[in-house]
């Protein structure tokens, strides 16, 4: 199976956008075990852009475009193809009426250029964009036209913004292709996402246990990340789910609470998923993480059902006023300690009447240091109904990565407190 991947977009060219359309479509597609052949990124010009389709037309099964599905001067994708495929452009009255109805939905004026996205090429079938106007659009090539025999060659044209291609993409055009797509051997695939431990720490605790496996042809993948180590199962044949699974069951086995999901979820999903099967409430108390864990909590759909406030105290003051921790305390340990970490838990949790509160206090740096507590110093508390608990961590990062590890850390404590470990 040939399948060829062309991304269009002058400002992939300037590097003014990164090109994450060619790690996600090709992740996407390997996931179901379709690996993409080429990728080439090409500036929005006709020559361009009907060169580089008429070099894959000579050897793919499928070819995806992306970008230039729009209405200003630079989008050339769909007549450059139509005009290279020799397909008249008709206006498409459905288009046309969602185009009309995205504008009066979102009390907008239509500007008369986007109706030039109603023109379709003849024969393509339409994919319609649910958070655009731009639809995508499929064309079935004959063999014999740009390639030797008789097999066809489907030219996939998808929409350059990222929060209109993937939907499109995993809604309709993934099933589109399942169903239309040559049988392929079995293919299993399977994600088991981990934190607080290291890829080699990972790898040495797996590697023998599925040696065998991996023999008989398993593939074994890890995707390490600050905070994160992916570990990837895959499998091709007959019997490859059956593998995977086995695979899992050992991996679960050797890694057990340092696995938080099953898939892609992130750790806040997991968190966020947990409190509410429990209808439980969460406050935060951060300083050194600067509102970051209210971010990452907020992303998850669903968390104003469990999630209450987050403070950031980041003055001494704000900590006395807002957390009721002790300038006593304070004096006596620091702001950056075991016990205000404990306070400011604590103090949260009783004063907004919350089930769980989380607080993080630390010095991201680069300066404020000390022998006692060098830079990277973090106390992260954590106080439920059973108690309260503060760890220490150090994070030597700078102070974005210290951030996110820092969150990653509290986030853990929680999942771990709240017994949702491995799914
Ligand atoms: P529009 O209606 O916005 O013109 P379009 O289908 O013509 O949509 P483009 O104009 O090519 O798409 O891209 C729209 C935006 O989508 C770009 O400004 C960019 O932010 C994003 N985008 C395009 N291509 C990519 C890519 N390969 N990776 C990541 N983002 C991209």
């Amino acid at each position: 199976m040939v399948i060829e991947l062309i991304n269009t977009g002058g400002e992939l060219m300037l590097g003014r956008v990164l090109n994450t359309h060619q790690q996600w479509l090709c992740r996407q597609l390997a996931d179901h075990g379709l690996v993409v052949t080429r990728q080439v990124a090409i500036p929005d010009e006709v020559t361009a852009i009907t060169e580089a389709v008429r070099e894959a037309l000579g050897r793919a099964d499928v070819i995806l475009t992306t970008g230039g599905l729009g209405p200003t001067s630079d989008d050339l994708t769909r007549d450059g193809i139509a005009r290279l495929l020799g397909c008249p452009l008709r206006e498409d009255p459905a288009v046309v009426t969602h185009i009309q109805q995205y504008f009066t939905q979102r009390h907008r004026p239509q500007p008369a250029s986007t109706l030039v996205q109603a023109q379709v090429p003849a024969g393509a079938t339409v994919l319609m964009n649910a958070f655009g106007t731009a639809p995508g659009l499929v064309l079935e090539v004959p063999g014999g036209q740009f390639r030797p025999g008789t097999k066809p060659t489907w030219l996939v044209m998808l929409p350059g913004p990222p929060r209109e291609l993937q939907p499109m993409f995993q809604n309709q055009v993934l099933p589109w292709l399942q169903t239309r797509l040559p049988s392929r051997p079995a293919y299993a695939c399977l994600n088991l996402r981990t934190t607080g431990i290291g890829e080699s720490q990972a790898e040495e605790k797996i590697r023998g246990p599925l040696q065998d496996l991996v023999d008989a042809g398993l593939v074994l993948g890890y995707c390490a990340r600050v905070g994160e180590v992916d570990v990837r199962l895959e499998a091709t044949g007959p019997g490859a789910a059956a593998r995977v699974a086995q695979a899992a069951e050992r991996v679960r086995a050797q890694l057990g609470e340092v696995i938080f999901a099953t898939g892609e979820a992130a750790l806040e999903t997991v968190v966020v998923q947990e409190l509410v099967a429990r209808r439980q409430r969460l406050v935060l108390a951060e300083s050194c993480t600067g509102g970051f864990l209210a971010h990452r909590i907020t992303n998850v759909p669903g968390a104003s059902a469990v999630f209450w406030a987050g403070l950031v105290t980041y003055d001494n003051a704000a900590k006395e006023q807002l957390l009721d921790v002790s300038a006593a305390t304070l004096a006596e340990h620091g702001a950056v300690s075991e016990p205000v970490a404990r306070e400011m838990a604590a103090g949260a949790r009783e004063r907004y009447g919350a089930d769980y509160a989380l607080s993080v206090t630390g010095i991201a740096g680069p300066g404020g240091g000390s022998e006692a507590k060098p830079i990277g110093t973090v106390f992260v508390g954590l106080a439920g109904p059973r108690g309260v608990s503060v760890t220490r961590h150090l994070n030597r990062f700078d102070r974005e990565t210290f951030k996110w590890v820092t969150s990653q850390q509290a986030l853990d404590r929680l999942r771990r407190e709240l017994g949702s470990a491995a799914v």
